[in-house]
């Protein structure tokens, strides 16, 4: 992160607004703010993107990167004994935080100022995160769990279950405040209609959700956190037909991107855009409002317009070979990476 002035002028080729239209423009930075946008004649300079916004993260299993292990969903990640548990109750709290803050760090090289993650372990695992965000370049939005949620800005449930007792923690948290987002439809529909009886603010997931829930879905206007890597690593998805989205932008289903587990996945959004670009075919103006959607869900919209907060990567089109890509919004969805990002700024609201 690159400390920006009390004020300081950026002239490049920037993608502006909610549809991302590339303009030459020089951008006017007041205390953390853009107070200006004025178009220029086109001097080149940096293409400026809006900071990502990861909306879907499992830190802590950092500790268990690339772990060999084989066996389906509910062995590996299912709570409350699922591999990656077991490795969670086991790792002393330093590793658990010294992971997330490597992991932290790891996203904002490539580009996101903002992440939300469900944290395992009540209480104590939501401090732990709140302590590897000190001084961190990166905001959290953290879901808990088991009564981590009352420490956190929302509670995050694993996934539907009948008679665990759901319900009542869903009641309470909204007592309190707090947002619900729950995991579902990951590995088939059966617990999708439940979590949205739930009326949640965030959707993970819904890999394998019917083309009616996708409509009540979009209806109710609840937001989705897709997560392809992820869902081709634990194998529960094998072609662009899951998670469907392709019909859920068709239906107007408001969709966010995330990497959930670290394990599996980098936590890095360049990857996961590439990897929706190529494999979904979905267009680069629609990947990329998923890469950055999550900053308005849970604060303040990274869109680059004049009263925003500043939350810009900056590339240098002249690295490598970008300097003759003929539509560099494509390019920037298919080919950036954290080694052509030259500058990222952004101030913690
Ligand atoms: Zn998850």
């Amino acid at each position: 992160m690159t400390p920006v002035g009390d004020q300081e002028t950026l002239t490049g080729r920037a993608f502006i607004g909610e549809d991302f239209l590339l303009r030459d423009v020089a951008i006017t930075v007041e205390h953390g703010r853009i107070t200006a946008i004025e178009e220029t004649a086109g001097a080149g300079g940096p293409w400026i993107c809006p900071c990502f916004f990861n909306a879907h993260t499992h830190l802590a299993d950092t500790i268990a990167l690339d772990i060999p292990a084989g066996g389906d969903l509910a062995s590996l990640v299912a709570p409350p004994d699922g591999l990656k548990h077991r490795i969670l109750r086991a790792a002393p709290a330093a590793d658990l935080m010294s992971g997330m803050r490597r992991s932290i760090e790891v996203m904002h090289a490539s580009g996101t100022a903002g992440f939300a993650d469900f944290r395992e372990g009540g209480p104590e695992g939501v401090a732990l995160l709140r302590e590897a965000l000190k001084n961190a370049p990166c905001r959290g939005v953290i879901f808990g769990r088991d009564g981590g949620e009352r420490h956190a800005d929302g509670l995050g449930i694993a996934h539907y279950r009948p008679g665990a007792g759901i319900e009542a923690a869903v009641a309470e948290a909204r007592r309190q405040g707090k947002r619900i987002a729950i995991h579902a439809a990951e590995k088939d529909a059966g617990d999708l209609d439940a979590a949205l009886e739930l009326q949640p603010d965030l959707l993970v997931h819904c890999t394998h959700a019917t083309g009616g829930q996708l409509r009540r879905i979009a209806d109710e206007e609840i937001p989705v956190a897709v997560c392809p890597r992820s869902n081709w690593a634990l194998g529960v998805a094998a072609s662009p037909d899951h998670p469907p989205i392709a019909r859920m932008l068709e239906l107007g289903c408001r969709l966010l991107l995330g990497t959930d587990n670290v394990m599996f996945v980098q936590p890095d959004m360049t990857a996961e855009m590439a990897f929706v670009s190529l494999v979904y075919r979905i267009p680069a103006r629609d990947v990329l409002r998923m890469a950055v959607a999550g900053s308005a869900l849970f604060g303040e919209p990274h869109d680059i317009r004049e009263g925003n907060m500043a939350a810009f990567v900056c590339v240098d089109p002249m690295r490598g070979n970008l300097r003759f890509s003929r539509d560099p919004l494509a390019t920037f969805v298919k080919r950036v990476n954290a080694s052509l990002i030259e500058r990222i700024i952004y101030s913690m609201p």
